[in-house]
């Protein structure tokens, strides 16, 4: 379910997976790619969220480290291994063209993210649209747009518009540190996902704490039959 509150063992069982050690995971699945998303420790603002609220830019991913005398920070990111096979950049770079040249659908991709150690969420299914080379200023890297998908049947989350935009992960850690990883109404500590105070089809926004909370699943369903 979107904005669900994982472990990493949950996620891995959702995938069927023993772990999930990349963070590009180009067709894990028959049907769709996974990526992780984690906030590293120099990045402002790893996760760009576009004004628009739907899309979303994936920074691509470095040179291995495969000597202590390597620094990947300093190095293009790469698009072939040394033997010539695609790396994961490659593969996600592949889909995009070949959406581009209209041969196939856009990649589906599973969008997880790291709130806090321990604590995942899934932001949603999205549809891999583009890509670009960016220099950050010491050498290229990729940039990957990813568009919320209108297949988030993966999730077998019903569709509601409240959930078509997306919390930033910056506010989502700041809710899980006021709500100290508990339900905001009764103090569960299971089956929690952050709740939207109001509904974006209201007139809410996704942007500030303010709105979100920490719901579990049972106060979530008392609260949808209170408004229906
Ligand atoms: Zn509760």
């Amino acid at each position: 379910m979107l904005n669900e509150i994982l472990s990493y063992r949950e996620m891995c069982n959702i995938e069927s997976v023993q772990t999930l050690q990349r963070g590009m995971n180009f067709n894990i699945n028959p049907h769709y790619s996974i990526i992780l998303m984690s906030r590293r420790p120099n990045a402002p603002y790893h996760d760009r969220i576009l004004e628009d609220g739907f899309t979303l830019e994936y920074e691509g991913h470095d040179e291995a480290k495969t000597s202590p005398s390597i620094n990947p920070k300093g190095l293009d990111q790469p698009k072939y291994t040394k033997n010539g096979t695609l790396t994961q950049n490659g593969l996600f770079i592949k889909a995009v063209e070949e959406y581009k040249n209209r041969k196939n659908c856009p990649e589906l991709v599973k969008v997880y993210e790291k709130i806090l150690p321990g604590v995942w969420s899934l932001k949603g299914v999205f549809d891999l649209i583009d890509y670009r080379s960016e220099n950050d200023g010491r050498r290229n890297v990729f940039i990957f747009t990813l568009k919320l998908s209108e297949q988030q049947g993966l999730t077998s989350e019903i569709s509601e518009p409240e959930h078509t935009r997306l919390i930033p992960t910056e506010v989502k850690k700041e809710v899980w540190k006021r709500d100290n990883g508990k339900c905001a109404k009764c103090g569960a500590n299971k089956n929690l996902h952050f709740d939207h105070d109001l509904p974006f089809s209201l007139g809410g926004t996704s942007l500030t704490a303010k709105n979100i909370k920490l719901l579990c699943a049972r106060c979530n369903l008392a609260k949808s039959n209170k408004i229906e």
